[in-house]
């Protein structure tokens, strides 16, 4: 045990699968800092029973519980829930430095170098580089900065509606102030950058220390198949032009997880285990076809916000929208169909 901690969050069984699998890479590659994963009531008691096996420490954590003015004022925002959660990483004042880590995120590496940074320390979002992606960084616990962070976010809220923005917003001198704390990108790698900029990916890729699984589909939504060690890729899915992560996702999940969940009982036997982990969600994000969901779902959303928007189209009904393509409720052939959807897509990139 060390005063210093990789810390990760999860608020439900599907993310500690990431946490454990995040939990075990750090593992092998043998960091000698201390594993501590931050829950809420939500995850089974089974599984945190399988969290306490990888982490040192598993730490409930409930925003619910305060009762000052912030959290109350907070209460009534329902939708930072997870957010709100993830502040919780700087109360962890048994540590002097921390690096948060995403359940979604993967280490290839070993990466205890990162504990020489200062706060805040991360790497540029792929989607707005000014912004850093809010999935790995280098903080310093402290209760003043918890306290300003939840006072900001009832005030003024998060102009994401996460953490990112909350974050990006609080530490805002990050993009022009000091280069130390632009950590490179290859401590956290999106996995869409691999399709995004392919050439800089194979230029650079090599040295990927971090992957992040960025997006809604997570690496446990895919189907595997243990015999040939591979995801399914039956599909026409762009990000599947570089599956070698997701394998190792599941290599590490398969290898070193599965046993601990048929141990505790969570799941009873190994074949239906790898069926039942194949979610819902990737045939309903792929039944569009042509691009993943998000991107759709991100286009459209983006429409709607200034010049872009069109005066017929009112705010509300584009949010509505989002929201019943969010739920996988998209209307195929009517209102959302390909050619309305690849019509818009268009006039958004003239
Ligand atoms: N998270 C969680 N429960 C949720 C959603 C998010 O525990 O229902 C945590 C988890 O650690 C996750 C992080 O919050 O990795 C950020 O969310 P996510 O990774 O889904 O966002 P993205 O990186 O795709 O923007
Ligand atoms: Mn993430």
């Amino acid at each position: 045990m060390t005063d210093q901690s990789f810390v990760t969050l999860s608020t439900n069984d599907s993310y500690a699968k990431g946490a454990l699998v995040l939990g075990s890479s750090l593992k092998k590659h043998r960091t000698t800092k201390t594993l501590t994963v931050l829950i809420t009531p939500q995850v089974s008691e089974s599984m945190r029973k399988v969290l306490k096996e990888i982490f040192d420490e598993v730490i409930m954590v409930d925003i619910l519980d305060s009762r000052d003015s912030a959290h109350l004022t907070l209460m009534q925002r329902p939708e930072l829930g997870v957010t709100l959660t993830k502040l919780h990483c700087w109360s962890l004042t048994q540590y002097s430095k921390c690096v948060f880590m995403d359940a979604d995120t993967m280490v290839l590496t070993n990466i205890d170098e990162l504990f020489e940074r200062e706060e805040l320390s991360a790497a540029p979002d792929p989607g707005w580089p000014d912004c850093f992606n809010s999935g790995v960084f280098v903080y310093q616990p402290s209760i003043e900065t918890y306290n300003q962070l939840l006072h900001l976010a009832s005030e003024q809220g998060s102009f994401d509606g996460g953490d990112q923005g909350l974050l990006n917003t609080y530490f805002s001198n990050w993009a022009t102030t000091d280069i130390k704390k632009h950590l490179p990108f290859i401590y956290n790698l999106s996995s869409t950058s691999t399709y995004s900029y392919l050439p800089a990916f194979k230029m650079f890729g090599v040295n990927t220390k971090v992957v992040h699984f960025l997006g809604r589909i997570k690496p446990w939504n895919y189907t595997y198949n243990p015999k040939t060690k591979s995801v399914s890729s039956d599909i026409h899915d762009p990000t599947m032009i570089n599956t070698e992560f997701l394998n190792l996702w599941w290599e590490i999940f398969t290898v070193n997880i599965l046993p601990l969940l048929l141990q505790f009982g969570i799941v009873k036997d190994t074949s239906t285990a790898l069926n039942k982990l194949s979610g819902l969600t990737y045939t309903l994000a792929f039944s569009c076809g042509f691009c993943r969901k998000e991107e759709v779902t991100d286009a459209i959303s983006r429409m709607s916000i200034g010049h872009l928007n069109p005066p017929s189209q009112p705010f509300e009904s584009s949010n509505k929208r989002k929201e019943r393509w969010e739920q996988g409720q998209a209307d195929y052939m009517g209102e959302d169909s390909f050619d309305n959807i690849q019509r818009k897509l268009d006039t958004y990139l003239q």
